[in-house]
């Protein structure tokens, strides 16, 4: 066991996982600190879908109201098809008695960060060293330790009783918990814009989130607070000025909804998406969560939010350790979560990709069938947002022993 001096945590990346993990151990009373390459929380934009049961998980760092108010409600989603409109709606008050949030929140995930640290700086457990990168990570006789380099240039040794790898995908930590990253990367680079634009002028039928499948070009429209975000498939062969282009920008929203005006282009960014999943997410007192642990593609929104389950449980299993359980609790958490991951979030986030983009007009034609299907039947509707709102998976886990 860590001696009682050392109980230290370090967690590599303040993300929304690490942030997270952080903000779990300092409330069970582990010290942490925090390791950073950038100089403040990133406040890049990627992911904004929160589904119910991250939000109830949230609710305990009293965050949740100020998410809300910066972010949007959205009671539905939808599959449509690019030109015959509306396949299947799904509604997820169906999901009342099974969380306080009935709802995917749209709420840009820095937002969160914004939230998880300034709490973090409000406790004295935690530690920051932002500006400093990992470069790499071993275990000793007691313990951990980890190289870091500072921005001057200047590098130390930092040691800890356990090290927690939340440092996203191209993950420091992860390599030194000797895990394998197998997996396929997909063809296309996905290219989000958000435009000032609103879609229901055309579309009044729209949901705020809604996957448009179409055998040529499907996209994806989601709605924020203050705008539109759009992502479309593009040629990974291109260079990168030509993908965020403004002009490649323009065409793309003007074949989606062509309009006489120019559309107002607010962001736009492009990225590599991979479905890949770690051989194990622990190593003696060595572990890995979020990104680091596994990536997906975003349709179903279900890479931040399984990234921020893992938090939940490593920081439960963490505590326990550090408190007196055996250190072979930790494998549990990676049996639960790995087999999530896998199971679940892999093969949902490439049903989703199948149902927008595969050509053959029969294959096409069952999805849109099976969809309408589940939408139409109370029971089936009911399981399929239990589903794809993770809330399923978090119950089937317990059961992992
Ligand atoms: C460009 C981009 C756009 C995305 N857009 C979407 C989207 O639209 N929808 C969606 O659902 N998902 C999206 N995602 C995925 C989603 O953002 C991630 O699932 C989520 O950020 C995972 O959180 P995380 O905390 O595990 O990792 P990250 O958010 O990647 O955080 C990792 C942190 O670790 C820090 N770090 C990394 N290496 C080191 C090191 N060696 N030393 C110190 N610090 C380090 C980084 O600076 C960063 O702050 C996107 C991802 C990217 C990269």
């Amino acid at each position: 066991m860590p001696s009682e001096e050392n109980q230290t945590v370090l967690i590599v990346g303040a993300g929304p996982v690490g942030l997270v993990a952080a903000n779990l151990l300092v409330d069970g009373g582990i010290p942490v600190t925090i390791v950073e390459s950038c100089e403040d929380v990133p406040r890049d934009l990627r992911a904004s879908t929160f589904h119910p049961p991250t939000l109830d998980m949230l609710e305990r760092f009293g965050v949740v109201p100020s998410m809300i108010e910066q972010g949007l409600i959205c009671p539905t989603w939808q599959f449509r098809d690019r030109t015959e409109g509306v396949v299947a709606t799904f509604e997820l008050a169906r999901l009342s008695p099974d969380t306080n949030h009935p709802y995917r929140l749209q709420c840009e995930q820095w937002r969160l960060g914004e939230l998880l640290f300034a709490r973090l700086k409000a406790s004295p457990l935690a530690t920051f060293r932002l500006s400093t990168t990992a470069t790499a990570a071993r275990q000793t006789a007691n313990g951990v330790e980890l190289d870091v380099k500072s921005k001057d240039g200047g590098v130390e040794t930092l040691t800890a009783s356990f090290l927690v790898g939340a440092d996203g995908i191209g993950s420091v930590v992860r390599a030194a918990v000797g895990a394998a990253f197998d997996g396929i990367t997909i063809p296309e680079l996905f290219l989000t814009l958000s435009t000032t634009y609103d879609f229901r002028e055309a579309m009044p039928d729209i949901a705020n989130i809604s996957y448009l499948s179409d055998p040529k070009e499907w996209y994806v429209l989601i709605r924020t607070k203050r705008v539109w975000r759009a992502l479309f498939p593009v040629d990974a062969a291109l260079d990168d000025k030509d993908v965020t282009s403004p002009e490649r920008a323009e065409r793309l929203l003007q074949g989606a909804v062509p309009r006489s005006e120019r559309y107002e282009v607010t962001h736009r960014t492009a990225y590599r998406v991979h479905e890949r999943v770690a051989s194990t997410y622990v190593n003696g007192r060595i572990l890995i969560a979020g990104d680091a642990a596994h990536v997906n593609n975003p349709l179903g929104g279900m890479g931040l939010n399984g990234g921020v389950h893992d938090a939940f449980n490593l920081a439960e299993k963490l505590t326990a350790v550090i408190k007196g359980a055996p250190l072979e609790t930790l494998e549990r958490y990676s049996r639960q979560r790995r087999k999530i991951a896998l199971d679940v979030v892999q093969q949902t986030t490439l049903r989703n990709r199948a149902i927008l983009n595969t050509r053959e007009p029969e294959a096409r034609r069952a999805y849109y069938d099976d969809l309408r299907r589940i939408a139409g039947d109370p029971e089936k509707h009911r399981e399929y947002v239990m589903r794809t709102s993770m809330i399923q998976s978090l119950r089937d886990s317990e059961k992992i022993a």
